[in-house]
């Protein structure tokens, strides 16, 4: 059975979830907040570097739906 890969990075009540099988590399991410998502590091999204608010937005500009959130 295929299980998806999925990876969470978490902020407060405020959870970035990242499922890499579904990443086109459109690098919108990467363009639009640098300072959050860096392929080369590790963690490669650090959510702490920008307000939910901004993470929302980039987040739902994501073309593939490989990045999504949860919030609670
Ligand atoms: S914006 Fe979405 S599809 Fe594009 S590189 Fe980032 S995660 Fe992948």
């Amino acid at each position: 059975m295929f299980m998806e890969t999925i990876k969470e990075y978490q902020k407060d009540n405020f959870t970035v979830i990242w499922k890499p099988g579904r990443c086109i590399h459109a690098g919108v991410c990467v363009k639009t907040l640098p300072e959050v998502y860096n392929p080369k590091a590790t963690p490669w999204i650090k959510c702490d570097k920008a307000s939910v608010e901004a993470l929302k937005q980039q987040i739902d500009a994501c073309p593939s739906g490989a990045l999504t959130y949860r919030e609670f």
